[in-house]
């Protein structure tokens, strides 16, 4: 009997077995903890320990609630001009989806379709393998070289896609922009999807070679630098013929992404690029400071250009610092798999949040 002659005689249990099967594989992504406690110290999530803009407060109090009644524009205009006007592109150019995970997750279901390996560095944000999981798209995690930096060279070969986060989470390590350049260059047949979700820390940003590479797929997201994580607005920028297409798919799933409150309050935030900017200069100085701090109580780690720092300690596991700092009520992040497990991603707080976690690992190592 063929596979196809057994399908159509299968009873209604296997039928049901299979799709329970299938979704049981699945290994969903495990996001960091959101602690309904509010006197932690939360250094967990890479969120901005400072409010959202001024001009964000303003558009929620003038926020006209009856309009909720309506369904929001699918189109997301005011936004997607707005972006498309802080960015120097057409809104032809721009999309805009909840939070960049929904962005990369539509981009993922857009792009790697063809059914060839799509690559992505071993260590990097984990929800890449989740979603190509999810999508039954064939994948290859490409090991970084011993100092988490990327070699461009393994990713000008053939693939059916490549996803770069730079700077990259959870390392913090930034590659050079000529680097995202040969990567994109070497594959005008697939499409780059380079993930800046950090780049406004001090990473160097690919958003000007799009003009350059119709291939190349620019994601950013507001949960970082804008302060909005709880708000969930994410973009990409890439050329017209990219974004259509995602766009096609958008409304082939759900026209109604962005809510009418996201859309404006999104919008206001564009308008306070000084605010903007002197967050994130703060948390660039904090991390900074906090980064010869850490030196001296001997940890080591990557060079960070984002809001975080991937630090391996000396003296303690990170498992057990971890867990001695959560009792402390502060929590760091800690990622139980290979390699990763020897480190502890810590989110750049405030100066005076970033004071007590240092006075708690010194009292926890006896320092
Ligand atoms: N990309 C990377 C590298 C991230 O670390 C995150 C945050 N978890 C995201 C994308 C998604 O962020 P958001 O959906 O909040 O925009």
């Amino acid at each position: 009997m063929t596979e196809e002659e057994r399908g159509a005689v299968r009873t209604e249990e296997e039928n049901i077995m299979n799709w329970e099967e299938k979704v049981k594989r699945m290994v969903p992504y495990v996001p960091g903890e959101q602690p309904k406690r509010k006197d932690i110290i939360k250094l967990n999530t890479n969120e901005c320990p400072y409010p959202p803009a001024p001009a964000v407060k303003k558009a929620l109090q003038e926020f006209d609630y009856e309009s909720l009644r309506l369904y929001p524009d699918p189109d997301c205009s005011i936004l997607v001009e707005a972006l498309a006007k802080r960015f120097h592109k057409k809104p032809g150019q721009i999309f805009v989806g909840v939070g960049s995970d929904d962005v990369l997750a539509m981009a993922f279901m857009t792009f790697f379709q063809s059914g060839e390996k799509i690559l992505f560095p071993e260590i990097s944000y984990s929800f890449y393998d989740v979603w190509a999981k999810l999508y039954d798209i064939p994948f290859e995690m490409v090991p970084l070289k011993e100092d988490f930096s990327i070699c461009a060279d393994d990713y000008c070969k053939p693939n059916g896609g490549v996803v770069i986060a730079n700077p990259n989470a959870p390392t913090g390590l930034a590659a050079g922009l000529s680097d995202i350049e040969k990567i994109v260059a070497a594959n005008p047949d697939s499409v780059v999807i380079v993930d800046e979700a950090y780049v406004d820390f001090g990473g160097e940003s690919a958003v000007d070679l799009v003009e350059k590479y119709e291939n190349l797929l620019v994601v950013q997201t507001y949960s970082k630098s804008r302060s909005l994580a709880g708000l969930r607005v994410g973009y990409a920028i890439g050329s017209e013929k990219l974004i259509k297409y995602m766009l096609d798919v958008k409304f082939s799933f759900n026209s109604y992404t962005l809510n009418r409150l996201a859309l404006e309050v999104g919008t206001a935030s564009l308008a306070d690029e000084e605010y903007f900017r002197e967050t994130c200069g703060k948390i660039v100085a904090t991390r900074e400071r906090v980064k010869g701090e850490l030196k001296e109580l001997g940890f080591t780690f990557p060079d960070s250009s984002t809001n975080f720092i991937f630090a391996k300690p000396t003296g303690i596991t990170a498992k057990e610092l971890f867990e001695a700092l959560k009792k402390e009520g502060i929590y760091v992040r800690f990622f139980d798999k290979p390699v990763l497990r020897e480190y502890l991603r810590i989110s750049i707080g405030t100066d005076e949040e970033m004071d007590r976690l240092l006075a708690a690992i010194r009292e926890i190592v006896g320092k």
